[in-house]
């Protein structure tokens, strides 16, 4: 620690007291994100009120003091692991959920849970549809930070598509407020869609405004299997051409689905053993979703090998059990991962999955993928071990692999977790010069003295490089 950060710690001490924590136990857990990969900050700042954060940045700035934001961790790419050391802001405490049952809105503190905001909008009927799988311990601070998807997203969109306003402080220590709880707003730069999906490069989020739909009041659910990888994606392919958008639709190749069973003691699709698989669920009014079912179940009997509507509410709710469980089985192929959330055009799924083949065949790893094929999102995962150097040369091979061919293909190299630290190497494949030199300068303007997640998104790190805590987090296999 440079001895201006001690200057700066003491002082912050000072004045807010028992919120600044310089504990090693304290520090040690504000280290890591669920990258796992540790970097020590000299202090962790739990603030109470909004204005304890203008406070942290305006000294910040002063010492150069890094800050790193932190909601619950669960971000897979490293962007809330303090890097570059300085102070974490803690912003579980800032959680206030208050819902305007007339405006169909939320009014949310940045580090409310999740779920916990899903839940208090369907007490009152609406429905708050972002919902990334870790949904139970996420907060909606880190949700905006990384423009969090899940499997609603197809449908409903993801979190920018819900967010109305935000409230929060520039790197500077300033306090503004992007937009109002209106609908409507048209005064003005949108800073507030720089900040979603900023990770924490741009400003500190305090609270935000979210859009709420009303509560679908039917849901059907049916599982389709497929002969192969290839005949699963095309047949998804054809059902979006058939202008059907189910709100849920979830794609899971033949290794994720052994992996899901094999964890679960569950069958994914009774008779199905080990195919590559869609679960469908379609939401909305009980006449929309009647009307859909009809043109759904003409799709499957001429796309699928087999199908099966769930039949009650406990076997939905197995099946997306399985499902959400599929990520954390697959340590049995191996005890690293290089988890990629891609994105895909519809228009190149086949291709994409004949190439996902050829990656398996040619690097001699797992790579079981599964994902959102309503909106392209698959995750497919590189699955090695650590202490092997063949297996680990490659994994990277097969990463920089992957990476080109997503973008060769029209693509995105993230859908939804981001950059951080994890694809710093491959910013530069989906951005040119021009672009990243333009973001760069947005970063300085805002951020002159470079206080805000130094560290992340520009410079290229190998994290797969790093040791990794052996740990295991209340997340780890959900
Ligand atoms: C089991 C598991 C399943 C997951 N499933 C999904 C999924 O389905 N979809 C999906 O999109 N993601 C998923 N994720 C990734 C992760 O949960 C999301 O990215 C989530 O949005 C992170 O929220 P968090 O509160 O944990 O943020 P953190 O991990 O604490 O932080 C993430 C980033 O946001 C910044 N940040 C946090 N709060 C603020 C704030 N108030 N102001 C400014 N910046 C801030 C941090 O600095 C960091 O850069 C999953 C992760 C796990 C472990």
């Amino acid at each position: 620690m440079s001895a201006l950060h001690t200057v700066a710690t003491r002082q912050l001490k000072r004045r807010l007291g028992a919120r600044v924590d310089v504990s090693a136990a304290g520090c040690w857990a504000a280290s890591f994100d669920s990258s796992k990969i540790s970097f020590l900050p000299v202090a962790v700042i739990t603030p109470r009120v909004e204005a304890d954060i203008g406070l942290v940045l305006v000294l910040a700035n002063k010492y150069r003091v890094p800050v790193t934001v932190r909601g619950r961790g669960t971000t897979l790419m490293g962007s809330a692991a303090p890097v570059r050391g300085g102070w974490v802001l803690d912003m579980l405490k800032l959680n206030r959920v208050v819902i305007d049952a007339d405006a169909g809105m939320a009014h949310v503190g940045a580090g409310a849970v999740t779920a916990d905001v899903q839940r208090a909008a369907a007490t009152q009927g609406w429905f708050y549809p972002p919902d990334p799988s870790s949904k139970e311990y996420c907060t909606i601070g880190g949700n905006i930070a990384c423009n969090a998807g899940g499997m609603h997203g197809g449908k409903y969109g993801v979190t920018r598509d819900f967010v109305i306003a935000l409230r929060g402080f520039l790197p500077t220590g300033e306090l503004v407020q992007w937009g109002t709880a209106t609908k409507k707003f048209a005064a003005g730069f949108n800073l507030r869609d720089l900040w979603i999906g900023s990770e924490g490069l741009l400003g500190v989020v305090t609270g935000a405004v979210l859009k709420l739909i009303p509560q679908p009041a039917a849901r059907w659910t049916l599982l389709t299997a497929f002969t192969d990888e290839v005949a699963a994606l095309k047949a998804a392919r054809v059902l979006f051409r058939a202008r059907v958008q189910p709100a849920i639709c979830e794609f899971l190749d033949r290794e994720s689905v052994l992996c899901a069973e094999r964890a679960t003691g569950q069958t994914v699709f009774p008779g199905q053993a080990g195919r590559p698989v869609i679960l469908l669920e379609l939401a909305g009014t009980v006449s929309e979703v009647k009307d859909l079912q009809r043109e759904v179940l003409a799709w499957a009997r001429t796309q699928a090998l087999a199908y099966r509507a769930a039949r009650n509410r406990a076997e939905v709710e197995a099946l997306w059990a399985v499902r959400r469980k599929c990520s954390g089985a697959m340590f049995e192929l191996g005890d690293a991962k290089l988890n990629e959330d891609i994105v895909i055009p519809m228009r190149n799924y086949e291709k994409f999955a004949k190439f996902l083949a050829r990656l398996k065949r040619d690097s001699q790893l797992p790579i079981p993928t599964f994902g959102h094929v309503a909106d392209g999102n698959l995750h497919v995962n590189i699955m090695y071990h650590r202490a092997n150097a063949l297996e680990t040369k490659a994994a990277e091979a097969a990463v920089q692999q992957l990476m080109k061919t997503v973008v060769a293909m029209g693509g995105a190299i993230s859908g939804e977790h981001g950059i951080g630290l994890a694809k710093t190497p491959f910013l530069r494949l989906q951005h040119n010069p021009a672009q990243v030199k333009a973001m760069l300068a947005v970063k300085k303007a805002l951020d002159p003295r470079g206080i805000c997640n130094p560290g992340k998104m520009f410079s290229v790190v190998r994290i797969w490089k790093f040791p990794k805590l052996a740990i295991q987090l209340p997340w780890d296999h959900k």
